[in-house]
């Protein structure tokens, strides 16, 4: 069937998820503690161990969900789907194997379906970051999930 396209709102204050594997846990924490300012502005949400340190390194609220390896990775891919997360930076670790490979493929691939900016590294986080989107109101196109069922029912 051929999926047709709408628009979602992103807010000026965006929901943005972040996720560090363990050896990328540093560089996550210290990018934000630079960032920090940036980063006030916005909703904050991470797994579990990520966002216990970022919490504490930069002193924002950062909603924490369950660690990767657990479900987090799960969780924030479902709100992913459901429209409540606008922005992620995921600091994946090209360089090691971890147990819950499927579940950073599918939050990858949830992020790219629902057409969410994302980095997966620093300079790419620092584009975002500095984008002039990121604090204003702006639209992305969407799957159109309502036209998607009716025509399924048809
Ligand atoms: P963690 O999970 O923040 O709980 O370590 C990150 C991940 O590995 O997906």
């Amino acid at each position: 069937m051929e999926l047709t396209y709408t628009e979602r709102l992103m807010p000026a204050h965006k929901r943005m998820a972040l996720v560090a594997h363990d050896h990328k846990k540093a560089d996550l924490i210290a990018w934000a503690q630079n960032r920090s300012d940036d980063l006030k502005s916005h909703h904050l949400f991470a797994t579990g161990t990520t966002g216990t340190l970022l919490s504490s390194a930069i002193g924002l609220p950062v909603k924490c969900f369950f660690s990767g390896p657990m479900g987090g990775d799960q969780q924030l891919g479902a709100l992913i789907a459901e429209g409540k997360i606008d922005v992620m930076i995921f600091f994946w670790d090209p360089l090691d194997a971890v147990p819950h490979d499927p579940d950073v493929k599918a939050l990858l691939r949830l992020a790219a379906v629902w057409n969410i900016p994302i980095a997966t590294n620093k300079s790419t986080a620092n584009f975002l970051m500095d984008s002039a989107l990121m604090t204003q109101e702006s639209t992305i196109d969407i799957p159109d999930y309502a036209a998607y069922l009716a025509n399924r029912t048809k």
